[in-house]
This record gives C-alpha cells, sequence and structure tokens, in this order.
C-alpha cells in the first residue's frame, strides 16, 4: 500500500525528472539560467504544474514570476505564502532553489489530499531570475516585487553591450510593467517561507536533518587599486621593489586570516587580483584587487570594512606600496523572524526530526521578501556543502523531510498569532 510519503516520493521525482529535462547542453551540469531558451521552456511547463498541483489564479506577474493561489477558508485573509526560484547559475545543480519551489508545490497538494483546509490563502511564487547575471542584478522578480527595482537598473549593460530593460523585451517580459510593479502598493502577507539546500556542510558535519536560519549574512564588496613602482624583472633588487601585484597577493591572506580569526560566521574571498600588465619581465607597479566579505555577526560585519582597511593599509607599505580602498554594501544582514524559527523547530520536533540553527552565508529571494512580511526559511543538507556545482546533492530522504518540516510550518504559521515583522 502506499503511503503518503510514497506518493509525495513519486511524485518529487517526477518532477525532479522533468525540470531536469530543461538544461543548457553547452554547460556541464543543469544549467538552466535566465533568458536562456531552457529556462523560458521551463517556465512554461512550471506555469503547467502550477496549474496541475490544484493552485488556482496561476498567472506570470508583470515581474516574470510564477504564482498561484491555494484558496482559504478566509479570502481576505493575508495570505502564507512559499518560494524559491528554478534559474541555476552556468553549470549549475539539481537542487539550488529547485528544492524549494516542488517542495512548495507538493505542499499544496498535501493540503489538498487532506481535506482540511487552512484559514488563510496559500501562495507559490517561482521567482524570476534568482542567480547572478551579466547584469550583476541577481533576485530580478523578488526584488521588483517588493519595490526595489529602480529605472536606471534597466539601464545595466552586459558584457555584449545589451541593455538589461531590451534583454527583458526580448524574453517575452513588459520592461516598464516590471517597473510600474515596483512602484506600485506592495503586497501585504502573513508569512513567507522558503524552503532550500543550505549550500554549506554545518548540518551534514553535525548529522542534524533540518536547519533553521537564523539570518542571512550581509555581503560588502571591496576594490583595492594598489600603487608601487614599475622596475626591471632582471635589474631590480628584492628589497628596492615596490611590487605591487605581490602587496594585493599579500592583502588576500590578510582577508583570508582576518575572516578565520571569527569564531561564528564570517567569509572573506578575493575574486581577482590583476597586475594590469602583460609584460613577464616588468615588476608590476600596479595592481587591482576585488573580494568580498560576508557574515551574520553584526559587530564584526559593521567594522570589517574600517579594520580590514587599516591591516590591507598596513601590509601593502610593508612592501612599499600605496593602496586606495573602495567598499560597497551588497546586502545588509537579514534576521529571519522568531516566531516562524519557533515554528519550524516545533514542526522538526513533531516528527523526531534533528534540527539546529545555521546561518545563510548564501543570499536568496527570502532577503528581499523581508521588506514586505515576516520571513523564514528551512534548510536540508547539501552532501559535502557542495553548491552551485554539478555535484550539488540532496538526498530524497532530506527533501522529504524539508517538505513535511515545510507543511507543518505552514499549519503552524496559519493558526498561530500574526508574527511580527
Ligand atoms: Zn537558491
Amino acid at each position: 500500500m502506499q503511503t503518503l510519503e510514497s506518493i509525495s516520493a513519486d511524485r518529487i521525482n517526477a518532477l525532479f525528472a522533468e525540470v531536469e529535462s530543461f538544461t543548457d547542453p553547452d554547460f556541464d551540469g543543469w544549467t538552466r539560467t535566465v533568458f536562456s531558451s531552457p529556462y523560458q521552456e521551463e517556465r512554461h511547463w512550471m506555469l503547467r504544474q502550477f496549474k496541475d498541483s490544484g493552485l488556482q489564479n496561476v498567472h506570470v506577474d508583470a515581474a516574470g514570476n510564477i504564482v498561484g493561489v491555494l484558496p482559504g477558508r478566509n479570502p481576505f485573509a493575508d495570505p502564507i505564502v512559499l518560494g524559491s526560484h528554478t534559474d541555476t547559475v552556468e553549470r549549475g545543480g539539481r537542487f539550488d532553489g529547485v528544492v524549494g519551489v516542488l517542495g512548495a508545490l507538493e505542499v499544496v497538494q498535501r493540503f489538498r489530499e487532506s481535506g482540511r483546509l487552512l484559514e488563510r490563502p496559500l501562495m507559490v511564487i517561482d521567482f524570476f531570475g534568482e542567480e547572478a547575471n551579466p547584469f550583476g542584478l541577481t533576485c530580478l522578480g523578488s526584488r521588483s516585487l517588493v519595490g526595489h527595482l529602480a529605472p536606471q537598473d534597466l539601464e545595466r549593460i552586459n558584457p555584449e553591450g545589451k541593455r538589461l530593460g531590451d534583454t527583458l523585451q526580448a524574453f517575452g517580459m513588459d520592461p516598464s510593467g516590471i517597473l510600474g510593479m515596483s512602484t506600485g502598493r506592495p503586497a501585504k502577507w502573513h508569512a513567507y517561507l522558503e524552503l532550500h539546500i543550505e549550500q554549506s556542510d554545518s548540518l551534514e558535519k553535525a548529522r542534524r536533518d533540518i536547519g533553521v536560519v537564523t539570518a542571512v549574512a550581509g555581503i560588502k564588496r571591496l576594490l583595492a587599486r594598489y600603487l608601487g613602482q614599475y622596475d626591471h624583472a632582471g635589474g631590480a633588487r628584492m628589497r628596492a621593489r615596490k611590487d605591487a601585484l605581490l602587496a594585493a597577493a599579500s592583502s588576500a591572506l590578510v582577508l583570508h586570516e582576518f575572516a578565520c580569526g571569527n569564531p561564528g560566521y564570517a567569509v572573506a574571498t578575493t575574486t581577482h587580483i590583476d597586475s594590469l600588465q602583460s609584460a613577464q619581465n616588468v615588476v608590476p607597479g600596479k595592481a587591482e584587487l576585488r573580494a568580498e566579505v560576508r557574515s551574520t555577526d553584526s559587530a564584526w560585519f559593521t567594522s570589517v570594512d574600517r579594520e580590514l582597511t587599516q591591516r590591507v593599509s598596513a601590509r601593502a607599505h610593508e612592501f612599499g606600496c600605496d593602496v586606495d580602498l573602495e567598499w560597497f554594501l551588497d546586502n545588509e544582514i537579514v534576521q529571519t523572524n522568531s516566531t516562524l524559527q519557533q515554528n519550524i523547530v516545533d514542526a522538526s520536533q513533531s516528527f523526531g526530526l534533528s534540527w539546529m540553527a545555521v546561518p545563510s552565508g548564501a543570499t536568496h529571494d527570502s532577503v528581499h521578501i523581508s521588506r514586505i512580511a515576516p520571513m523564514g526559511m528551512i534548510f536540508v543538507p547539501s552532501v559535502g556543502g557542495r553548491s552551485h556545482c554539478p555535484e550539488e546533492m540532496t538526498p530524497q530522504r532530506d527533501i522529504l523531510n524539508g517538505i513535511r518540516v515545510l507543511e507543518e510550518s505552514v499549519r503552524l504559521a496559519d493558526k498561530g498569532p500574526l508574527p511580527t515583522l
């Protein structure tokens, strides 16, 4: 006899297999980048899945998000909203984002089949274009939905010289509609919940089933410009050099060591070092370094740019170089809602699942949605902590655990008092 869990497992397996058929053959893994034809085709398919799962009023909103609603007993109540994304990075994996959308559709099926109506409407959203794109703007759909897409964003140019606005239009969207959505009255939601893979290894290492996300990391990005002295690579004595590339390379270690010194969650990644020259017989007189830091520790995050500016400058001076550091705030730290955290804990415990509090180092649509709704996130383990790569893996058992916890968390949010924003 089939159990509810085996029915869910069969349904989820079938949907995963279908989603995976919409991938770009030009890349390894399961690639479905925003604006690509596999993504376009997948969105048509997904629209049908929304309808087939029993959601009503299924539509694509002006920001490209696929939206559907399972009515509750009270049609006037603010909805509980579940969402994630189905676009990927290049050479992406099978689970990032997809678990949250397919998991939400499965929760809808389970509520319908249980015959027990929720009080509130349950809305599901597959957000448009969450991953980084060549225009340098993530979370296009959720950003627009909360009113954080500005007219100048549509003027962004990709490396091929195309405008974001024109690219949206070529993808079949109306750029003015997206901006209109961005300037309209923001939606009022009771709660937003997102199921996602952890993309790190804390759950696997601690052998826990469920991660209760406490906060999503803030991000600051760094552009450092080094000025040393150009010299002949054969003639210049080692001690007399002012090697700008060496100063930049050494700064990468300063950043690394500074993040390692934080006992909580803090990371620093140097992504580019460039000597801005091609000659192999010249001591580099100039260099550039690009890096980013992330943390959920607000004291560390607030002072990290000041601290690192001092340390990186001191290290550059040891190499006889000057350095100019420019910091850009990408995201502030976003805390998840404490009532929703507790709901996720209670839901996990009701099924005998082990859980732990975890930070999210990755940004999600939830960061933007937290501006308009109390927000909570449920993580399930990533094997080896791997993500944004073809090796990304979350066992089916963990996905089903996540779906059960998501379903029960919705039930608790439906019954419980309004979480405070
Ligand atoms: Zn994701």
